[in-house]
């Protein structure tokens, strides 16, 4: 980060590090950093193409933002780092260690996605990556007070059975999985094409999200399409909705979730697609922040990425508190718990009232 990254006063900062957080968007993959890859790597006996670790986190700076097959480019690097993640014990070991990052941060819940289909694909059995990060969930629960969920994801790119067989290995811990969700390349993968799946997993009882990646083709159009064939009750991404104002209505109405994402990457000059964030909240549509993959962009965990959202979108302390209560009102907890972290953070954002006026 350079010294002209837009950030916040110290005084904005420690309101931020202090206020009760909520995360909805995590890929539990994404979170592997450039050292824990080659730690586990050198544990598991996997190669890597790289001599070194910063090497390996040289190629991880994708040449220019946004162009075209940018998608495919970082996928490539995510599914690389799938690679290293062999026994229960790395599944585990990723979690608990971003548990306990939430603990430093003051993350009091999470939702975490996981990609079953590449682990199953490579012979991890679903028993054996699962029961290592329920094991982390539950010690990060009880030993760092974190709470968390779990989502599964299905990467649309990989053939239709392979999502289904996902969805029968996932059948004996579906009381511990709270949400069903898509992810990967969008395009040549539209949500219609998942219509079944997503009535099997709502018959099942899962909560329903699913991914609405930034500026694809046809993104409108798959927003609607997530909302009215997959039944989803949140979106992730989702910020092409601006340009379709009855969609917006739609969603605002609807109280839809869109887990928004305004991270960055070494070659960024800011943290991205805050602009539109702020229109969004503007809007008044249920839109929180979130890391994503916090392993892979340089905008790390919500620690590091509030301060400059903060400061690029002009939120004042009182519009950060209220991006975590409409993340804390969107979880998929039981009510009174949701009730709960919300009144910890208006009680929070209260306690701070005299220095939230000088900070606006
Ligand atoms: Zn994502």
């Amino acid at each position: 980060m350079t010294s002209s990254f837009p950030n916040v006063s110290p005084a904005y900062r420690d309101f931020l590090a202090a206020l009760p957080k909520a995360e909805l968007h995590l890929h539990i993959e994404g979170t592997l950093t450039p050292e824990m890859k080659w730690q586990l790597a050198g544990r598991n006996g996997v190669s890597l193409p790289y001599a070194s670790i910063d090497e390996m986190r040289a190629a991880q700076n994708f040449e220019a933002p946004d162009a075209p097959g940018y998608l495919k480019k970082f996928i490539q690097h995510y599914n690389e780092g799938m690679l290293v993640l062999r026994t229960e014990r790395d599944f585990y070991d990723i979690t608990l260690s971003h548990l306990a990052r939430c603990r430093d941060e003051t993350v009091r819940y999470v939702e975490i996605m996981f990609d079953p289909q590449p682990h199953l694909m490579r012979g991890v059995p679903f028993e054996a990556f699962f029961a290592g990060m329920d094991e982390a969930r539950r010690v990060g629960a009880r030993d760092y007070g974190v709470e968390s969920n779990f989502i599964l994801c299905i990467n649309r790119d990989l053939p239709l059975d392979t999502a289904h067989q996902a969805l029968g290995a996932a059948a004996p811990f579906r009381d511990r999985i709270v949400g069903f969700g898509l992810d990967s390349v969008e395009d040549g993968n539209p949500p219609a094409k998942f219509t079944g799946l997503y009535d099997r997993a709502r018959s099942e009882g899962y909560r329903l999200t699913a991914h609405c990646d930034v500026d694809q083709r046809d993104a409108v159009g798959h927003i609607h399409d997530c909302l009215n064939l997959l039944k989803v009750e949140r979106i992730d991404h989702g910020i092409n909705c601006i340009e379709d104002p009855a969609l917006v209505d739609v969603l605002r109405e609807r109280k839809i979730c869109l887990t928004a994402c305004p991270t960055w990457r070494p070659i960024d000059a800011m943290p991205r697609r805050v602009d539109r964030i702020r229109t969004m909240y503007d809007l008044g549509l249920k839109v929180t922040l979130n890391t994503d993959d916090p392993g892979l962009f340089l905008s790390g965990t919500l620690g590091t990425l509030l301060p400059p959202v903060a400061a690029t979108g002009n939120f004042a302390p009182a519009d950060m508190a209220a991006f975590m209560i409409n993340a804390f009102e969107a979880a998929w907890l039981p009510a009174d718990r949701r009730t709960r972290y919300v009144e910890e953070v208006r009680m929070f954002a209260d306690s701070q009232a005299s220095s939230l006026s000088s900070l606006s």
